[in-house]
């Protein structure tokens, strides 16, 4: 007995301390880890998704498209043609990208709004076969995809999910088969203006006071846009058109790169009003990264404190759920002290987590500022599309002429003509062979 009781207890005492040592290993572990959380490690446990990016427009500006003399993999920071002192709109490549843990990225195909009436078809087109070829092109880096599924199956494999957005609608030249066929080719977000008008919707430029609003065939637009499973982006638009869209649409929608109204009196910015009608939408406003829409008229630079001051009234307002990035990088010429470039989103989300607002940002809630809000509107809008596909089929609605006239002879054009691009006058040609 006595001798059991001393085995018995000389062996529950060593599995005792052993044990009381693996916990404490244990609890000095999750200690440490808890300690050592730093807000960017929610960068490693979800995807960061940024919603625009215009590189596309840069490499169409500096080198025609011509892939050939363009070197992704290379830090272009310093770059003759890329670098801070020769491009002031240039803020990416794939070492920065990397070092920013993007996870996924919507690349935009824009054309400027003087392609309206013109060329914008083509040109668009042009756009995303840059795109398309840039992706192929850098494929150890980048994953082409057009499925909310498809950004965490490019994030596993450790490439950047590579998206595309449609900026402005004048980008359709009002043809709803245009619209159908740039989804066909992977476009899977439209901005419905830039700064210019459409015949069926007014851009933010109209400063609250509407000329159309958002027409009948804008509604067939919006409405076309939720049967394909096309992410409607509210960026650009006029404040009436954004209240009119959140009205009608049957899915959630995004604001791909837009900041708060209330802090910076920038039409561009989405009021309060919209905000609260974001929530009940379940969509998400991915907040716009420059200066002049996070700072206005105080005389100072714009910093990153001023991106976060916008973040956080958004999620006060409206919640975690539904705020995310857009930072616009490659479509400004200044972003705010601290976020340079595209490798300084780690940054952003360090200082989120040590903010002192109340209640503190947890990994949760980053998580879905990084990525997760974007990934569950984009599938909520594929579950609207799969709805849908019982009982719609393609809208043949077709715009009425006098709107488009009326549209022409505001910008000075006369109605009913259709003007050739001037795009090619002084270009030269070239006989190199592209990728
Ligand atoms: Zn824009």
């Amino acid at each position: 007995m006595e001798v059991w009781t001393k085995y018995c207890c000389g062996k529950m005492m060593y599995v005792t301390v052993f044990s009381s040592v693996i916990l404490l290993v244990i609890g000095l572990a999750i200690g440490l880890s808890v300690n050592n959380f730093k807000g960017s490690d929610a960068l490693d446990s979800a995807p960061l998704i940024d919603g625009h990016n215009d590189l596309p427009f840069n490499i169409y500006e500096i080198l025609n498209n011509n892939l050939d003399e363009f070197d992704f993999t290379k830090n272009l920071t310093d770059d003759k043609l890329w670098g801070k002192k020769a491009c002031k709109s240039c803020f990416t490549d794939l070492p920065r990208l990397r070092k920013g843990k993007i996870g996924a990225q919507f690349w935009v195909a824009y054309v400027p709004c003087s392609s309206q009436y013109m060329d914008a078809v083509q040109l668009t087109m042009r756009q995303i076969d840059v795109i398309k070829r840039l992706v192929v092109k850098y494929s150890n880096d980048m994953q082409f995809v057009t499925e909310a599924k498809g950004i965490e199956e490019a994030w596993k494999n450790k490439k950047i999910g590579s998206m595309i957005g449609v900026e402005g609608g004048h980008s359709i030249d009002s043809s709803l088969a245009v619209l159908r066929l740039y989804y066909e080719l992977g476009a899977r977000y439209m901005t419905l203006t830039h700064s210019c008008n459409t015949p069926w919707a007014d851009a933010s430029t109209v400063n609250n006071g509407s000329v159309h609003n958002l027409t009948e065939f804008g509604e067939a637009v919006v409405h076309e846009m939720n049967r394909l499973g096309m992410l409607v982006d509210l960026s650009h638009v006029s404040h009436n058109v954004m209240r009119r869209v959140l009205s009608i649409t049957k899915a959630p929608v995004i604001f791909s790169h837009s900041s708060v109204f209330s802090i910076c009196k920038i039409y561009r910015n989405v009021p309060d009003d919209v905000l609260n009608m974001v929530k009940n939408n379940n969509g998400v406003v991915m907040v716009n990264f420059y200066s002049s829409f996070v700072n206005c008229n105080s005389g100072r630079n714009a910093t990153m404190q001023d991106v976060i001051d916008h973040i956080n009234y958004i999620r006060k307002l409206i919640g975690p759920d539904h705020v995310g990035i857009g930072a616009d990088y490659d479509g400004v010429t200044s972003v705010p002290q601290g976020l340079e470039d595209v490798s300084k989103y780690p940054d952003l989300f360090d200082r989120l987590y040590e903010s002192n607002v109340e209640p503190r940002w947890t990994k949760e809630d980053l998580e879905k500022l990084a990525g997760r809000n974007l990934i569950r509107v984009f599938k909520a809008v594929e579950g609207v599309r799969d709805s849908l596909a019982k009982t719609e089929h393609p809208r043949q609605d077709i715009i009425n002429a006098k709107d488009i006239s009326e549209d022409q002879k505001a910008i000075n054009m006369k109605p009913g003509l259709c003007y050739t691009a001037k795009e090619w006058d002084g270009i030269k040609s070239t006989n190199k062979t592209s990728q």
